[in-house]
């Protein structure tokens, strides 16, 4: 089969590479029907995380059962279905508090390579989620999109306590911001304020439900803020970047007794104790436990009450995954979709 594989900073191929097979009972094999580049791939490509490479490339995906183990019961062959980033049990205590991409038994996706033409999934009974019929090509983007991007917004936006009544502000205009804006809007936040210095990803914001764009980043992000609450800040803030400016933009955005959902893989971030202290903040966040979202988002894509796919602004061959980091890389592109 065709993977990505990334050999060094800057340096993406697709080549064949060997086709997975059914290696423990509870895996699956999927064929998939689409897949894309992350954020945090741009992480090892920019060479800020180290590579060791030729490193399989891709943790999001979607695509059809091809065959499953013997002790796999909840997905059979032929179904269509979505995972997440992390291989989950859904079964042991952790998974059950709604934790799953901390479950006991995690296995990290992205080691496995899912930027191919086929993807083994470890865990496949928890990990795995079917949608009731073959989804029509249309919504195929948006079930993508739900397999990580989507519920990490889900993710920072519950985690921020966003609901009716509050004012949320969004930290970072990638597709995990631009996704927390659209997951405030479905919680019923009454404002939503994105904070974006690039205007289709403005546009995408406001489609998405913002009601407020900031332009202004750093403390003059934090005091624009301030000046649209009445001087007390957001009562919800997502962080969707992952740097030390990104994340104390999210704290200082908030107001004592707030909440901020953070959601960037942190990169490097040191939190100073004494402002923390006094800033009378909640602080909840991580890596985004997609799983336990996963059955609601794939109703509300299937009943077309969200369309998350929109943050897939270019679409490519796999075979022309290069161009995809690449686009992603120069932020022309918010997010590329590849098809295998
Ligand atoms: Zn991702
Ligand atoms: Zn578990």
């Amino acid at each position: 089969m065709r993977g990505a594989l990334l050999y060094a900073p800057g340096d993406i191929r697709v080549e064949d590479r060997r086709d997975p097979t059914i290696e423990k009972p509870t895996d699956a094999v999927i064929r998939l029907a689409a897949t894309c580049v992350c954020g945090s791939d741009l992480w090892p490509y920019r060479g800020i995380e180290s590579v060791d490479g030729p490193a399989p490339m891709g943790h999001e995906y979607v695509g059809i059962v091809e065959e499953v183990g013997n002790a796999v019961s909840a997905v059979r062959p032929g179904q269509f279905v979505i995972g997440s980033f992390f291989a989950s049990d859904n079964t042991c205590e952790i998974c059950r508090a709604g934790y799953q991409s901390s479950c006991v038994h995690r296995e990290p996706m992205g080691a496995l390579g899912a930027q191919a033409e086929r993807l083994r999934v470890p865990l496949a009974d928890g990990t795995l989620v079917a949608t009731t019929d073959t989804p029509s090509a249309d919504l195929v983007p948006s079930l993508l999109a739900a397999s990580d991007v989507l519920g990490t917004g889900w993710y920072g936006a519950t985690a921020a306590e966003v609901g009716p009544g509050k004012v949320v502000a969004v930290v970072g205009d990638g597709a995990v911001g631009l996704l927390g804006v659209l997951a405030a809007r479905h919680l019923g936040a009454d404002r939503i304020i994105a904070m974006s210095r690039h205007e289709t990803r403005q546009n995408l914001a406001r489609e998405f439900g913002a009601t407020d764009i900031v332009t202004e980043r750093g403390d003059d992000g934090v005091a624009r803020i301030k000046d649209l609450t009445e001087g007390l800040g957001a009562h919800s803030v997502i962080e969707a970047v992952g740097t030390q400016e990104s994340m104390m933009q999210a704290i200082r955005s908030a107001r004592p007794g707030g909440h901020v959902g953070y959601v960037g893989v942190a990169h490097d971030v040191q939190l100073p104790g004494d402002e923390l202290f006094f800033s009378a903040t909640h602080l909840h966040g991580g890596p985004a436990p997609v799983r336990r979202f996963l059955p609601e988002l794939i109703d509300l894509i299937c009943n077309r009450e969200i369309d998350p796919g929109k943050v897939f602004d270019l679409e490519l061959p796999l075979d022309e995954a290069a161009e995809g980091y690449h686009a992603m890389d120069e932020r022309r592109a918010i997010k590329t979709l590849l098809r295998p």
